[in-house]
């Protein structure tokens, strides 16, 4: 018996996502231009560009930390500001990872809109928090200090948090970088848990690969929207090249293009 909540029921029509003509600038610099898409219930979808793309702007206009220059995003019809069901976990790079917080405190605040304002977590509470982080395995690890994990592990940690807060919509930011091979694959068998719950997951990654591999659909952004859709359609060598511009190398194979982003470690901003 799951103490989770059914998922609520939606009009099938209605995208989990929707973002329509979408343009951000930042004093002047043009961080997304023109950019629409529509998600499905359920679906995973990587968003692969190099740094500078837009794929942080983005997913901050989508979670409603940040106002779009021009367009609309909506989630379920709604302005992102006002909806409880969406999960962003920032890029590490931008987490306060000295914060003195611990593992439950991290879970339990996924649950701060269903406690209500100036109230104390219930049992309930406890428990959903509890099985969260049993879901993730990081059970054991309830009373930690946040910034004394891995990186993998604060990875499951946040995804405990998503699932605590019975998300719909979970944004990750990145969540691969820096991790080993092993923690990338936890995260993905955990994303499974997600998906077996209806969530719809939309992750940043540099790593094309692992974006062809174990997504659903594939999303290539370089300020405009480039490709979306299945690898196979997506990854073409003219698409890939207008995403990357000089810095990608292909390597033909029997299977295709093998294709490798070589600035995806380093700072190689060409512009801002
Ligand atoms: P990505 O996550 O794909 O690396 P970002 O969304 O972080 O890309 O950045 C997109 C563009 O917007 C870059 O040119 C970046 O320098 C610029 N930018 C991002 N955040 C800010 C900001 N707060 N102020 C000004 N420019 C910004
Ligand atoms: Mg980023």
């Amino acid at each position: 018996m799951s103490l989770f909540a059914k998922p609520p029921v939606h009009n099938e029509s209605e995208a989990v996502l929707a973002v329509k003509d979408v343009s951000v600038r930042y004093n002047g610099v043009v961080a997304l231009e023109d950019v629409s898409f529509e998600l499905d219930p359920g679906e995973r979808v990587a968003v692969v560009g190099p740094n500078g793309a837009g794929k942080s702007t983005l997913f901050k206009v989508v979670a409603g930390l940040l106002h779009v220059t021009h367009g609309t995003v909506t989630v379920r019809g709604h302005a992102p500001g006002g909806h409880v069901c969406i999960a962003y976990v920032p890029q590490r790079n931008q987490v306060d990872w000295t914060f003195p917080v611990n593992v439950t405190d991290v879970v339990m605040m996924g649950r701060i809109r269903q406690i209500g304002f100036l109230r104390w977590p219930s049992q309930h509470d406890r428990r959903i928090v509890r099985q969260s982080l049993e879901l993730v395995n990081m059970a054991h690890l309830a009373d930690r200090q946040i910034g004394e994990l891995s990186g993998g592990q604060q990875q499951r940690v946040f995804i405990a948090r998503a699932l605590a807060q019975e998300a719909e919509l979970m944004l990750m930011d990145e969540p691969f970088t820096g991790l080993d091979l092993t923690s990338q694959q936890d995260i993905l068998e955990i994303m499974n848990v997600l998906q077996q719950r209806g969530v719809t997951v939309l992750v940043s990654t540099h790593d094309l690969s692992l974006a062809a591999g174990a997504f659903d659909r594939l999303m290539l952004l370089n300020r405009r929207l480039i490709g979306f859709g299945k690898a196979a359609e997506v990854l073409t060598p003219e698409r890939l090249a207008e995403t990357y511009g000089g810095r990608l190398q292909l390597l033909p194979t029997s299977q295709g293009a093998f294709v490798f982003d070589n600035a995806c470690c380093g700072d190689h901003h060409d512009h801002g």
